[in-house]
């Protein structure tokens, strides 16, 4: 079957997993000239990922710490380097192969490579590089949860264990054959020809967000500053808001004289508990931690709510006034959602748009619906 919108994923062909590397893979003289012809073939259809290692090993998170205590020869810091870059033979490729760095064993680990390649309309990964059965094993792992093909070319993996080489080329044979595919270096050539790539990536892809690769510099060209930027910042704005809005619904809940309106906002932050958990997932999707940005728009409209609940308290007007505090609410949140569906279908995230518009439909008919109880509460007001 020819591959489309594919990208080879290259892990961690670097020098510490080289000969005489601190982590040596044996076999790994052996792939290497496999790996070259395949990433020569599709320089700019390759990603490289590098393997960071934290400064010390205080630097490191949790379980981390004694590992690195253990590997403190592989830090960065460590005596002599910790000889992180790639091997010379593949360095030579990038760019035009992109490199992703990664804190930990798996390529899409608090990294927004994941996120990027489904933008870039990225459905097959074509894996190959070190070690089989740990940072290999994990991106795989990773890669089939994210929904993406895998293709393994098998005589293009190394291990520093061969025992475990051979028990995850029979797991991945055997257990994962609707997501995994197995290709030999020579059958991929059929498979997938160096026209057919679409990655269009020119640089390294910013990913990692481990505080201690913080420090290493890395480019950002425009192109990585451009919509999907303004996407995720745009979620991060209304995740903001939906969270100050979970806040203040049983305030006004509370406040309301009329059982119905009450009623309403009570549905409603049940309804916005399952909106934030569709951005949790859009976040997941990115491959970015869900994290809100503050947005000073719905702090201004949530004050005003509070002072009209301050200054209206125990008045028959009070409804009123909360029911358009609360529809400049769900306002602000039909502009963010709309915008926010119209850039997922831009950015090709139909799973996305999907999410965002069930959301959209939620604050549209929540909207409607207090613009009913508003009728009825200017009306009940105009008759006390
Ligand atoms: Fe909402
Ligand atoms: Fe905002
Ligand atoms: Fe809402």
């Amino acid at each position: 079957m020819p591959l489309e919108n594919a990208v080879h994923l290259c892990v961690d062909m670097q020098r510490i997993f080289a000969k005489g590397g601190v982590w040596e893979t044996p076999w790994m003289e052996r792939i290497l000239p496999t790996i070259v012809d395949i990433v020569a073939r599709h320089p700019e259809g390759t990603v490289f990922t590098r393997f960071i290692t934290p400064a010390s090993p205080d630097e490191a998170p949790g379980q981390w710490r004694p590992y690195f205590e253990r590997w403190r020869v592989a830090t960065r810091n460590a005596p002599g380097g910790a000889q992180l870059d790639l091997v010379p033979e593949l360095a030579r490729f990038a760019p035009p192969a992109a490199i992703v760095d990664k804190p930990a064993y798996s390529a899409f680990f608090r990294s927004r490579l994941g996120g990027l390649l489904l933008d870039r309309g990225i459905r097959t990964v074509i894996v190959s590089g070190a070690e089989t059965d740990v940072c290999v094993l994990s991106t795989v792992l990773d890669a089939v949860n994210i929904g993406f093909r895998v293709v393994i070319v098998e005589d293009a993996l190394c291990s520093s264990s061969d025992q475990g080489h051979d028990a995850l080329m029979t797991m991945y044979r055997l257990r994962f054959s609707e997501q995994i595919d197995l290709v030999t270096a020579e059958g991929l050539k059929d498979m997938w020809r160096p026209e057919r790539e679409s990655l269009g990536t020119t640089s390294a892809i910013p990913c990692c967000s481990a505080t201690y690769l913080k420090k290493i510099p890395r480019e950002r060209t425009m192109a990585e500053k451009d919509l999907n930027e303004l996407f995720l910042d745009t979620l991060k704005d209304i995740y903001y808001a939906e969270k100050h809005i979970l806040k203040a619904l049983p305030k006004m809940a509370k406040a309301a004289n009329s059982d119905q309106l009450r009623a309403a906002f009570e549905k409603h932050f049940d309804e916005t508990e399952g909106q934030v958990e569709r951005l949790e997932q859009i976040f997941e999707m990115l491959g970015k931690a869900a994290r809100g940005k503050k947005c000073d728009a719905i702090e201004g409209i949530i004050d005003e709510g509070k002072e009209i609940m301050d200054e209206y308290a125990e008045t028959q007007a009070l409804d009123a006034g909360l029911l358009a505090a609360a529809q400049a609410v769900e306002h602000y949140e039909i502009s963010r959602y709309g915008t926010l569906k119209a850039w997922a279908a831009k950015l090709n995230m139909p799973d996305a748009v999907k999410l965002l518009d069930q959301t959209l439909a939620e604050e549209k008919k929540t909207d409607e619906a207090l613009s009913k109880l508003a009728e009825q509460a200017v009306n009940y007001e105009a008759a006390a």
